[in-house]
């Protein structure tokens, strides 16, 4: 089979520990060659920080390992972490190499196969086929610097001027942001918003306008290609290629954070609960109904004269997902990816779909893991 070697060293102190690119190339070669497989690419990253930018032999080997004609069956890695840098970006590619029937080999780590394992992966090609879209995504932040000399440059956003190419901030325009994030802090409407700028600044701003600027992140220094079509309407966020801190910001992170939580409140609770469907009451065995109640979510059961008790949606969500990350390390132990964290709830029931099915399907394996 054919495979890929991956180095790559994230501090000095590592590159002095015996983890230095050569010797993790070297034991890699030494393993693949007694598997008798076929290495058929070296990527390497000497990236210090691991920011993605500097991650770019990556980007490239995950863009070349899904590509059709690759015929690439595993990734070799000298230990797990050399993999990623963080377990959001793990769990991320992981699946989305998987979909695509690559594999990722830690050669000072071999993994079991287990009925945990199996379980955690019907899970991760859950995540891989909901992230299919952020693919495009990835790979063309990995193509950025390409792709930034082929685009032409979009036009300067409200506050800022454009000079051969780089944003320069205008001082007066800069100040109607800072009014508009301000006033969003304020919890004032987009209309409201509008209407003091044309009266503080005579500027007309349409309330889209508005909220297409509080989720600007340009604002934050970053640079946006790719954001819209050629017929003017705007592309999904998934296909915008973005460069980090390309200019200077006129709002702080954490202003920016605040605003993104007033606007996420903004927004209409789904229309699905969590559990919604999936749980039986364990005195009647009817269905429990969702609802909520204030902030929170609760089940409730609601047959006429059942004893059966209420659970908080969020007391639920926690012990069901912290199970599945128990089953997670389980199945690999030297990972510890918390699936209480990812934060999309249609995700979320997506795991729980595929969850319920895997243990459905095959309930004695699903005993076995009971057990462990
Ligand atoms: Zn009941």
């Amino acid at each position: 089979m054919n495979v890929l070697l991956y180095a790559r060293v994230s501090t000095e102190s590592q590159a002095q520990l015996g983890h230095s690119l050569e010797a993790q190339i070297n034991t890699m070669r030494e393993y693949a060659s007694q598997m008798s497989w076929v290495v058929a690419g070296e990527y390497i990253d000497r990236g210090l920080s691991g920011r993605s930018n500097e991650r770019a032999a990556f980007l490239a080997m995950i863009n070349f390992a899904t590509s059709p004609h690759a015929n690439i069956s595993a990734i070799l890695v000298h230990k797990l972490d050399r993999f990623s840098r963080s377990r959001e970006d793990a769990i991320f590619y992981k699946a989305l190499l998987k979909k695509k029937g690559v594999s990722v080999i830690s050669i000072t780590e071999p993994l079991e196969a287990s009925p945990a394992g199996l379980l955690v992966e019907g899970i991760l090609e859950t995540i891989a086929e909901f992230y299919s879209q952020n693919l495009a995504e990835e790979v063309k932040k990995g193509q950025l610097q390409v792709a930034k000399k082929g685009l032409n440059q979009s036009e300067a956003p409200l506050g800022y001027r454009s000079e051969n190419g780089v944003l320069i901030v205008n001082a007066y325009e800069a100040e109607i942001i800072r009014s508009i994030f301000h006033g969003c802090l304020q919890n004032y409407s987009y209309r409201q918003i509008a209407h003091s700028i044309e009266t503080k600044y005579q500027k007309r701003l349409h309330p889209a306008t508005i909220a297409y600027i509080l989720k600007n992140q340009a604002y934050l220094g970053h640079r946006i290609w790719n954001r819209r079509r050629k017929d003017g309407s705007i592309r999904p966020e998934s296909e915008w290629i973005i460069a980090l801190n390309s200019h200077e910001p006129l709002i702080s992170q954490a202003t920016f954070t605040k605003v993104e939580k007033i606007l996420q409140a903004k927004k209409p609770h789904p229309k699905t609960h969590l559990f919604s469907g999936l749980c039986q009451c364990n005195y009647c065995k009817s269905t429990l109904t969702c609802y909520t109640q204030g902030e929170n979510v609760k089940l409730i059961c609601r047959k006429k004269g059942c004893p059966g008790v209420s659970i908080l949606e969020s007391k639920l969500e926690k012990f069901v997902f912290e199970s599945l990350a128990m089953l997670y390390h389980h199945a690999y132990p030297y990972e510890s990816y918390n699936l209480c964290e990812l934060e999309n709830k249609d995700l979320k029931r997506l795991i729980l779909l595929t969850a319920i099915q895997i243990i459905n399907l095959d309930q004695k394996q699903v005993e076995i893991v009971y057990l462990n």
